[in-house]
């Protein structure tokens, strides 16, 4: 295969790898790093031997990387993928959100979508055979590692709200392998001429793999899911938590009373006191 970019550059990490498989979150700034926080002491709760890595690039300064390091995060020093200019402005905050509009919740001022696509370095970690990418603005509520054992490339889908959902994964939760020849072959189809992917890594993702396996819900449930389809919440069940559009640490928070539960949560990890029995928290009510 040809190779018009360097696939072995724009990883480094702060040393070496502790086991053959690792969960790998990526940060870009310094609220997803406190994210990261919340879900790598998450992670450490469910007792599990794989790696926690984080990839972080220069947009996260280094006292953020601090607690990451201590709940012993494997850091992983990461640039921006190598693309073109025009991919860039496509890709800018202001034209993604212009060429296709968030109409179903608000994505935070912080949030960069072409940072997104800095995920796709996980498939440079080639010392490990196997890992679980997890968004940055996730918790995770019980052992997962079963999940290693799932074949690339795995994904939940991405409901929320409806049937309709079923039809596209969510890209926050996936099982992968590393492999250089992949990283490749992705940046070549990634910056195609004209190329744009309205929901950034994800569209690409599902573009990329079309034939995905499916994770269960419960691997990726969407914070959505407790006011839209309550039914369909259950405590106990839930792998991962994924607090997509508004972040749980968002001070201006328009779905703050509707989230209270989750975004208490959410602190409780963050900060390691009063976790509660996850199985004992009670289901939302159901309209009658
Ligand atoms: N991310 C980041 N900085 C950004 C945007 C995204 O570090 O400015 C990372 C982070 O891990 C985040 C993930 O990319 O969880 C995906 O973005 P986000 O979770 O905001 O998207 P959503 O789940 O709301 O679609
Ligand atoms: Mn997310």
């Amino acid at each position: 295969m040809t190779q018009s970019v360097p696939v072995t550059e724009g990883v480094k990490p702060s040393g070496p790898a502790g086991s053959s498989t690792a969960f790998v979150t990526l940060v870009t700034n310094a609220d997803y790093a406190m994210g990261a926080t919340a879900l790598a002491r998450s992670i450490r709760l469910t007792g599990t031997g794989a790696d926690i890595v984080v990839l972080h690039t220069g947009g996260v300064e280094a006292d953020r990387l601090v607690p990451l390091a201590e709940l012993g995060c494997r850091l992983v020093a990461t640039d921006l993928l190598p693309l073109s200019d025009a991919f860039n402005e496509r890709h800018a905050r202001k034209n993604v959100h212009s060429t296709a509009p968030f109409t179903k919740g608000r994505k935070p001022d912080f949030h960069s979508p072409l940072d997104n696509f800095c995920k796709l370095r996980l498939w440079q970690l080639t010392d490990y055979g196997r890992c679980i990418f997890i968004d940055a603005d996730a918790l995770v509520l019980k052992n997962i590692d079963r999940y290693f054992d799932y074949p690339e490339f795995s994904a939940a889908p991405n409901v929320y709200e409806s049937l309709a959902d079923l039809h596209r994964l969510n890209s926050g939760v996936f099982v992968a392998t590393p492999s250089l020849q992949t990283f490749g072959a992705m940046l070549e189809r990634l910056d195609m001429p004209d190329a744009f992917w309205p929901r950034t890594d994800q569209t690409f993702l599902q573009n990329f793999f079309p034939e995905w396996h499916g994770l269960p819900v419960t691997m990726n449930m969407l914070q959505y899911v407790w006011f839209n389809m309550p039914a369909l919440w259950d405590w106990a069940s839930i792998g991962v938590l994924h607090y997509q559009y508004e972040k749980p640490w968002e001070k201006d928070h328009p779905k703050e009373e509707k989230l209270r539960p989750l975004i208490d949560l959410w602190h409780a990890f963050l900060t390691g006191e009063n976790i509660p029995e996850i199985a004992n928290l009670p289901n939302p009510s159901l309209p009658t």
